[in-house]
């Protein structure tokens, strides 16, 4: 993989800038498969995390 899209801002990033994201957190009883993975540059993946974290509301 050279390149992804990130699921949330839709912008194209090196695979480098691209994390893998687990749609419901792991530490939330999410499933580590397929369908509960996406890709998130890290700057949404950094403010979903806050939101995993129960900071803000849910934008996703
Ligand atoms: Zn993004």
């Amino acid at each position: 993989m050279g390149r992804g899209s990130c699921a949330h801002c839709g912008l194209s990033f090196l695979a480098s800038a691209i994390d893998v994201d687990h749609i419901v957190p792991l530490s939330r009883g999410g499933e580590d498969v397929d369908g509960n993975v996406q890709l998130l540059c890290h700057s949404c993946h950094k403010a979903k995390t806050r939101v995993d974290m129960g900071y803000t509301a849910p934008p996703f």
